[in-house]
Protein backbone atom coordinates (compact mmCIF):
# COMPACT_ATOMS: atom_id res chain seq x y z
CA UNK A 1 0.00 0.00 0.00
CA UNK A 2 1.20 3.69 -1.00
CA UNK A 3 0.48 6.34 0.92
CA UNK A 4 -1.10 9.70 -0.60
CA UNK A 5 -1.70 11.82 2.25
CA UNK A 6 -4.26 12.19 4.26
CA UNK A 7 -6.06 8.68 5.21
CA UNK A 8 -5.90 7.95 1.37
CA UNK A 9 -4.26 4.83 0.67
CA UNK A 10 -3.73 3.21 -2.99
CA UNK A 11 -3.41 -0.57 -3.39
CA UNK A 12 -1.17 -2.27 -5.99
CA UNK A 13 -1.74 -5.71 -5.73
CA UNK A 14 1.36 -7.74 -6.68
CA UNK A 15 -0.96 -9.10 -9.46
CA UNK A 16 -1.44 -5.78 -11.07
CA UNK A 17 2.37 -5.04 -10.44
CA UNK A 18 3.36 -8.37 -12.76
CA UNK A 19 0.78 -7.54 -15.21
CA UNK A 20 2.07 -3.35 -15.87
CA UNK A 21 5.60 -4.94 -15.71
CA UNK A 22 5.08 -7.63 -18.17
CA UNK A 23 3.35 -4.92 -20.80
CA UNK A 24 6.34 -2.86 -20.16
CA UNK A 25 8.70 -5.63 -20.73
CA UNK A 26 7.13 -6.67 -24.26
CA UNK A 27 6.60 -3.24 -25.08
CA UNK A 28 10.33 -2.43 -25.05
CA UNK A 29 11.43 -5.68 -26.90
CA UNK A 30 8.73 -5.71 -29.49
CA UNK A 31 10.00 -2.12 -30.50
CA UNK A 32 13.00 -4.15 -31.90
CA UNK A 33 11.61 -7.05 -32.90
CA UNK A 34 11.03 -6.52 -36.62
CA UNK A 35 14.58 -5.13 -37.26
CA UNK A 36 15.93 -7.83 -35.13
CA UNK A 37 14.29 -10.54 -37.45
CA UNK A 38 12.39 -12.10 -34.49
CA UNK A 39 8.81 -12.80 -36.02
CA UNK A 40 8.28 -15.57 -38.30
CA UNK A 41 4.70 -17.00 -40.12
CA UNK A 42 3.50 -20.37 -39.56
CA UNK A 43 1.15 -21.84 -42.17
CA UNK A 44 -2.07 -24.27 -40.53
CA UNK A 45 -3.81 -25.97 -43.94
CA UNK A 46 -7.20 -25.86 -44.69
CA UNK A 47 -9.00 -29.28 -46.17
CA UNK A 48 -11.78 -30.05 -48.55
CA UNK A 49 -12.90 -32.70 -46.84
CA UNK A 50 -15.18 -33.82 -50.12
CA UNK A 51 -12.04 -34.11 -52.29
CA UNK A 52 -9.46 -34.70 -49.41
CA UNK A 53 -7.39 -31.57 -50.53
CA UNK A 54 -5.67 -28.40 -49.27
CA UNK A 55 -6.94 -25.56 -50.28
CA UNK A 56 -5.33 -22.92 -48.70
CA UNK A 57 -3.09 -21.88 -45.67
CA UNK A 58 -3.58 -19.59 -43.07
CA UNK A 59 -0.67 -17.43 -41.96
CA UNK A 60 0.12 -17.06 -38.44
CA UNK A 61 2.75 -15.35 -36.77
CA UNK A 62 5.03 -16.08 -34.27
CA UNK A 63 7.33 -13.97 -31.65
CA UNK A 64 10.41 -15.66 -30.87
CA UNK A 65 12.23 -13.57 -28.26
CA UNK A 66 15.23 -14.13 -27.46
CA UNK A 67 14.79 -12.47 -23.83
CA UNK A 68 11.15 -13.60 -23.19
CA UNK A 69 10.91 -16.60 -25.23
CA UNK A 70 8.15 -17.06 -28.05
CA UNK A 71 5.26 -14.93 -27.35
CA UNK A 72 1.96 -15.44 -28.38
CA UNK A 73 -0.25 -13.41 -30.63
CA UNK A 74 -2.90 -13.30 -28.11
CA UNK A 75 -0.47 -11.27 -25.82
CA UNK A 76 1.10 -9.56 -28.16
CA UNK A 77 -0.97 -8.34 -31.24
CA UNK A 78 -3.18 -5.95 -28.92
CA UNK A 79 0.38 -4.45 -27.73
CA UNK A 80 1.58 -4.04 -31.30
CA UNK A 81 -2.30 -2.33 -32.21
CA UNK A 82 -1.94 0.42 -28.82
CA UNK A 83 1.84 1.46 -30.11
CA UNK A 84 1.35 1.49 -33.96
CA UNK A 85 4.01 -1.12 -33.88
CA UNK A 86 0.79 -3.18 -35.81
CA UNK A 87 1.57 -1.07 -39.05
CA UNK A 88 5.17 -2.37 -39.51
CA UNK A 89 4.39 -5.24 -38.41
CA UNK A 90 0.90 -5.87 -40.26
CA UNK A 91 2.85 -4.92 -43.79
CA UNK A 92 5.81 -7.17 -42.65
CA UNK A 93 3.09 -10.20 -42.49
CA UNK A 94 1.67 -10.21 -45.51
CA UNK A 95 4.93 -9.26 -47.35
CA UNK A 96 6.17 -12.47 -45.89
CA UNK A 97 3.01 -14.65 -46.43
CA UNK A 98 2.66 -13.81 -49.90
CA UNK A 99 6.31 -14.14 -51.06
CA UNK A 100 6.32 -17.13 -49.47
CA UNK A 101 3.12 -18.45 -51.60
CA UNK A 102 4.62 -17.47 -54.26
CA UNK A 103 7.73 -19.72 -53.55
CA UNK A 104 5.37 -22.52 -53.36
CA UNK A 105 4.27 -21.95 -56.46
CA UNK A 106 7.65 -21.59 -58.18
CA UNK A 107 8.56 -25.14 -56.59
CA UNK A 108 5.21 -27.11 -58.70
CA UNK A 109 2.95 -27.01 -55.77
CA UNK A 110 -0.50 -26.91 -56.24
CA UNK A 111 -1.89 -23.21 -56.03
CA UNK A 112 -3.73 -22.56 -53.13
CA UNK A 113 -4.83 -19.50 -51.08
CA UNK A 114 -2.94 -17.98 -48.59
CA UNK A 115 -4.85 -16.37 -45.33
CA UNK A 116 -3.66 -13.88 -43.75
CA UNK A 117 -5.00 -12.04 -40.53
CA UNK A 118 -5.76 -7.97 -40.61
CA UNK A 119 -5.94 -6.26 -37.28
CA UNK A 120 -8.58 -3.34 -37.01
CA UNK A 121 -5.97 -0.65 -37.50
CA UNK A 122 -4.83 -1.79 -40.35
CA UNK A 123 -8.55 -2.27 -42.06
CA UNK A 124 -8.80 1.27 -41.30
CA UNK A 125 -5.55 2.54 -42.69
CA UNK A 126 -6.08 4.66 -45.54
CA UNK A 127 -3.11 3.32 -47.68
CA UNK A 128 -3.89 -0.66 -46.86
CA UNK A 129 -5.42 -1.58 -50.48
CA UNK A 130 -1.91 0.40 -52.42
CA UNK A 131 0.15 -1.36 -49.73
CA UNK A 132 -1.36 -4.35 -50.98
CA UNK A 133 -1.05 -4.15 -54.56
CA UNK A 134 2.45 -3.00 -53.97
CA UNK A 135 3.41 -6.47 -52.40
CA UNK A 136 1.49 -8.25 -55.17
CA UNK A 137 3.34 -6.38 -57.66
CA UNK A 138 6.51 -7.10 -56.06
CA UNK A 139 6.19 -10.94 -55.27
CA UNK A 140 4.25 -11.66 -58.21
CA UNK A 141 1.51 -13.54 -56.55
CA UNK A 142 -1.97 -13.53 -58.06
CA UNK A 143 -4.44 -11.30 -56.01
CA UNK A 144 -6.81 -14.62 -56.07
CA UNK A 145 -4.37 -16.33 -53.60
CA UNK A 146 -4.41 -13.81 -51.08
CA UNK A 147 -7.41 -13.87 -48.61
CA UNK A 148 -7.59 -11.23 -45.89
CA UNK A 149 -9.69 -12.34 -43.09
CA UNK A 150 -11.16 -9.59 -41.30
CA UNK A 151 -13.35 -9.61 -37.94
CA UNK A 152 -16.93 -9.04 -36.95
CA UNK A 153 -16.09 -6.15 -34.45
CA UNK A 154 -14.33 -4.38 -37.76
CA UNK A 155 -16.79 -3.55 -39.39
CA UNK A 156 -18.39 -1.83 -37.32
CA UNK A 157 -18.14 1.49 -39.41
CA UNK A 158 -20.47 0.39 -42.33
CA UNK A 159 -19.86 2.36 -44.84
CA UNK A 160 -16.09 3.04 -44.50
CA UNK A 161 -15.69 -1.13 -44.11
CA UNK A 162 -18.05 -1.53 -47.28
CA UNK A 163 -15.85 0.56 -49.39
CA UNK A 164 -12.48 -1.08 -47.95
CA UNK A 165 -14.11 -4.33 -48.84
CA UNK A 166 -15.39 -3.33 -52.41
CA UNK A 167 -11.71 -2.15 -53.13
CA UNK A 168 -9.89 -5.58 -52.28
CA UNK A 169 -13.40 -7.38 -54.16
CA UNK A 170 -11.91 -5.00 -57.20
CA UNK A 171 -8.67 -5.64 -57.18
CA UNK A 172 -9.20 -9.26 -56.90
CA UNK A 173 -8.36 -10.75 -53.28
CA UNK A 174 -10.35 -13.05 -51.65
CA UNK A 175 -12.17 -12.24 -48.33
CA UNK A 176 -12.91 -13.72 -45.11
CA UNK A 177 -15.16 -13.19 -42.18
CA UNK A 178 -13.23 -14.79 -39.11
CA UNK A 179 -14.22 -15.82 -35.40
CA UNK A 180 -17.98 -15.49 -36.99
CA UNK A 181 -20.41 -15.62 -33.88
CA UNK A 182 -18.77 -14.18 -31.57
CA UNK A 183 -18.97 -10.24 -32.61
CA UNK A 184 -21.87 -8.19 -33.53
CA UNK A 185 -22.37 -8.46 -36.80
CA UNK A 186 -25.72 -7.97 -37.73
CA UNK A 187 -26.79 -10.35 -39.63
CA UNK A 188 -28.01 -8.40 -42.45
CA UNK A 189 -24.96 -6.97 -43.21
CA UNK A 190 -23.57 -10.52 -44.74
CA UNK A 191 -25.29 -10.14 -47.93
CA UNK A 192 -24.08 -6.59 -48.20
CA UNK A 193 -19.99 -7.04 -47.84
CA UNK A 194 -18.56 -9.00 -50.29
CA UNK A 195 -17.81 -11.89 -48.46
CA UNK A 196 -16.29 -15.14 -49.75
CA UNK A 197 -15.38 -17.18 -46.93
CA UNK A 198 -17.13 -16.92 -43.70
CA UNK A 199 -15.03 -18.64 -40.48
CA UNK A 200 -17.13 -20.25 -37.81
CA UNK A 201 -15.14 -19.81 -34.40
CA UNK A 202 -13.83 -22.50 -32.88
CA UNK A 203 -15.48 -21.72 -29.64
CA UNK A 204 -19.04 -23.02 -30.94
CA UNK A 205 -17.02 -25.75 -33.38
CA UNK A 206 -15.08 -27.57 -30.70
CA UNK A 207 -17.44 -29.64 -28.90
CA UNK A 208 -20.49 -29.69 -31.77
CA UNK A 209 -20.61 -33.15 -30.70
CA UNK A 210 -21.37 -32.87 -27.07
CA UNK A 211 -22.93 -29.53 -26.92
CA UNK A 212 -26.47 -29.56 -28.79
CA UNK A 213 -26.69 -25.58 -28.32
CA UNK A 214 -23.33 -25.53 -30.51
CA UNK A 215 -24.80 -27.98 -33.15
CA UNK A 216 -27.44 -26.17 -33.71
CA UNK A 217 -25.76 -22.69 -34.28
CA UNK A 218 -23.26 -24.00 -36.41
CA UNK A 219 -25.22 -26.11 -38.33
CA UNK A 220 -27.68 -22.45 -38.71
CA UNK A 221 -24.28 -20.59 -39.69
CA UNK A 222 -23.98 -22.91 -42.11
CA UNK A 223 -27.46 -22.92 -43.64
CA UNK A 224 -27.49 -18.98 -43.49
CA UNK A 225 -24.06 -18.94 -45.44
CA UNK A 226 -25.39 -21.17 -48.52
CA UNK A 227 -28.60 -19.46 -48.93
CA UNK A 228 -25.65 -16.50 -48.83
CA UNK A 229 -23.54 -18.30 -51.51
CA UNK A 230 -20.73 -17.55 -48.90
CA UNK A 231 -18.22 -20.74 -48.68
CA UNK A 232 -18.14 -21.83 -44.81
CA UNK A 233 -14.67 -22.88 -43.21
CA UNK A 234 -14.66 -25.00 -40.03
CA UNK A 235 -12.10 -23.70 -36.96
CA UNK A 236 -10.91 -25.82 -34.39
CA UNK A 237 -11.66 -29.07 -35.98
CA UNK A 238 -10.13 -31.14 -33.59
CA UNK A 239 -11.58 -34.54 -33.81
CA UNK A 240 -13.83 -36.98 -36.06
CA UNK A 241 -16.70 -36.92 -33.85
CA UNK A 242 -17.06 -33.11 -34.60
CA UNK A 243 -15.71 -33.43 -38.33
CA UNK A 244 -18.63 -35.67 -38.63
CA UNK A 245 -21.11 -33.95 -37.55
CA UNK A 246 -19.70 -30.66 -39.57
CA UNK A 247 -19.90 -32.78 -42.74
CA UNK A 248 -23.92 -33.76 -42.01
CA UNK A 249 -24.01 -30.05 -41.92
CA UNK A 250 -22.29 -29.81 -45.32
CA UNK A 251 -19.67 -28.44 -44.55
CA UNK A 252 -16.82 -29.00 -46.72
CA UNK A 253 -14.10 -26.45 -45.91
CA UNK A 254 -12.28 -27.39 -42.40
CA UNK A 255 -9.14 -25.92 -40.55
CA UNK A 256 -7.60 -27.59 -37.15
CA UNK A 257 -5.62 -29.56 -35.24
CA UNK A 258 -7.13 -33.10 -37.14
CA UNK A 259 -5.64 -31.75 -40.45
CA UNK A 260 -2.58 -30.36 -38.96
CA UNK A 261 -1.05 -27.92 -36.90
CA UNK A 262 0.35 -25.04 -37.76
CA UNK A 263 3.64 -25.65 -39.10
CA UNK A 264 7.04 -24.26 -40.65
CA UNK A 265 7.25 -22.92 -44.31
CA UNK A 266 9.74 -25.81 -44.87
CA UNK A 267 7.31 -28.29 -43.78
CA UNK A 268 4.70 -27.15 -45.76
CA UNK A 269 5.80 -29.49 -49.09
CA UNK A 270 5.51 -32.68 -46.88
CA UNK A 271 2.28 -31.54 -46.03
CA UNK A 272 0.68 -31.20 -49.79
CA UNK A 273 2.75 -34.69 -50.02
CA UNK A 274 0.63 -36.61 -47.00
CA UNK A 275 -2.70 -35.03 -48.58
CA UNK A 276 -2.02 -36.26 -52.62
CA UNK A 277 -1.72 -34.08 -55.44
CA UNK A 278 -4.55 -31.31 -56.28
P1 LIG B 1 -7.32 -16.81 -35.24
O1 LIG B 1 -7.19 -15.94 -36.43
O2 LIG B 1 -8.71 -17.20 -34.85
O3 LIG B 1 -6.42 -18.09 -35.54
C1 LIG B 1 -6.76 -19.40 -35.17
C2 LIG B 1 -6.04 -19.80 -33.91
O4 LIG B 1 -6.50 -21.10 -33.50
C3 LIG B 1 -4.54 -19.95 -34.08
O5 LIG B 1 -3.95 -19.61 -32.83
C4 LIG B 1 -4.39 -21.44 -34.35
O6 LIG B 1 -3.09 -21.95 -34.05
C5 LIG B 1 -5.43 -22.00 -33.43
N1 LIG B 1 -5.95 -23.31 -33.86
C6 LIG B 1 -6.04 -23.81 -35.11
N2 LIG B 1 -6.61 -25.03 -35.11
C7 LIG B 1 -6.91 -25.32 -33.82
C8 LIG B 1 -7.52 -26.45 -33.17
O7 LIG B 1 -7.91 -27.45 -33.78
N3 LIG B 1 -7.66 -26.36 -31.81
C9 LIG B 1 -7.24 -25.27 -31.11
N4 LIG B 1 -7.41 -25.28 -29.79
N5 LIG B 1 -6.66 -24.19 -31.69
C10 LIG B 1 -6.50 -24.22 -33.03
P2 LIG B 1 -2.69 -18.64 -32.76
O8 LIG B 1 -1.76 -18.95 -33.90
O9 LIG B 1 -2.15 -18.69 -31.38
O10 LIG B 1 -3.28 -17.21 -33.05
C11 LIG B 1 -4.16 -16.61 -32.14
C12 LIG B 1 -4.76 -15.36 -32.70
O11 LIG B 1 -3.76 -14.37 -32.90
C13 LIG B 1 -5.39 -15.55 -34.08
O12 LIG B 1 -6.67 -16.12 -33.95
C14 LIG B 1 -5.41 -14.13 -34.58
O13 LIG B 1 -6.50 -13.43 -34.03
C15 LIG B 1 -4.13 -13.57 -33.99
N6 LIG B 1 -3.08 -13.60 -35.03
C16 LIG B 1 -2.26 -14.62 -35.41
N7 LIG B 1 -1.43 -14.24 -36.41
C17 LIG B 1 -1.75 -12.94 -36.69
C18 LIG B 1 -1.26 -11.97 -37.63
O14 LIG B 1 -0.37 -12.25 -38.47
N8 LIG B 1 -1.84 -10.74 -37.59
C19 LIG B 1 -2.84 -10.41 -36.72
N9 LIG B 1 -3.36 -9.18 -36.75
N10 LIG B 1 -3.33 -11.30 -35.83
C20 LIG B 1 -2.79 -12.55 -35.81
CA1 LIG C 1 -7.79 -16.00 -38.52
CA1 LIG D 1 -10.54 -17.49 -36.19
CA1 LIG E 1 -9.64 -15.43 -32.93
Amino acid sequence: AKELGGNQVQYFSPHIYAKIERRMTLEKHLRKALEKNEFILMYQPQVNVIENKIVGFESLIRWDSPQLGRVSPLEFIPIAEDTGLIYPIGKWVIEEACAQNKHWQRLGLPKVSMAVNLSSKQFYDRSLCEQISNILQDTGLEPQYLELEITESMTMDVQVALATLNSFKNMGLQIAMDDFGTGYSSLSYLKEFPIHHLKIDQSFVKDISVNPTHAAIVNTIITLARNLKINVIAEGVENEEDLRLLQDFHCDTVQGYLFGRPVEADQVPEIFARFGKA
